[in-house]
């Protein structure tokens, strides 16, 4: 069932999100241990040991909310229950792909990564600046083809091209086409997803 799909999607940025937090509170605290940090920043509320939340003071502690509570709402303008949030958009890349517009490398990337930023594991979603970024830079033997390519969030690629060694540049990325047209350069180095 398609419900059973987003509410997968959305434990999977749960996890995510207390991922990120524990590292948070471990870079706030660093000489704390990881339980002192848990009985800081988790409390037990409802049956559950894991809500990220303030101390009770006075009436109720102040919880933050998990992706998973959140309803399941569907948009039936296209092919009923196609949505880019889940794993039907790989019907939208497919869809996207058969338009003239979009690139066939990033459609066929987009389809390899099922829709997914390469760095951060989350879905592209309307209006994320999507760029090709090279696995093995250039600069260190990377090759120009389709094993080395993959589609990365605009501001995962400056993460990661900040940590591989290739200082700022890039590595070559998105100059993966031979002598493109300015106006191609452009469309690949700021894709932006748009749907129709
Ligand atoms: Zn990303």
């Amino acid at each position: 069932m398609k419900i059973g799909i987003s509410k997968v999607a959305y434990a999977d940025i749960d996890d995510l999100m207390y991922q990120k937090l524990v590292a948070w509170a471990k870079r706030r605290h660093p000489k704390k241990n990881g339980g002192w940090i848990a009985k800081k920043y988790w409390q037990s509320i409802g049956g559950s040991n894991w809500e990220f939340a303030t101390k009770q003071v006075g009436n109720k502690p102040l919880r933050l909310l998990n992706h998973v509570e959140t309803p399941i709402v569907r948009h039936v303008k296209v092919k009923g229950e196609a949505s880019p949030y889940d794993e039907n958009l790989v019907y939208w890349s497919t869809r996207r792909g058969n338009s003239p517009e979009m690139p066939s490398r990033i459609s066929k990337l987009l389809k390899k990564q099922k829709g997914k930023c390469a760095h951060c594991g989350l879905y592209f979603r309307e209006d994320d600046v999507i760029e090709v970024d090279h696995r093995i830079p250039k600069s260190q033997g990377g090759k120009d083809s389709y094993e080395n390519w993959q589609l990365l969030h605009r501001h995962c690629h400056d993460t990661k091209t900040a940590l591989d060694g290739s200082f700022g540049n890039k590595s070559g990325c998105n100059r993966a086409e031979p002598k493109p047209t300015k106006r191609l350069e452009k469309v690949e180095d700021k894709w932006v997803m748009r749907y129709a």
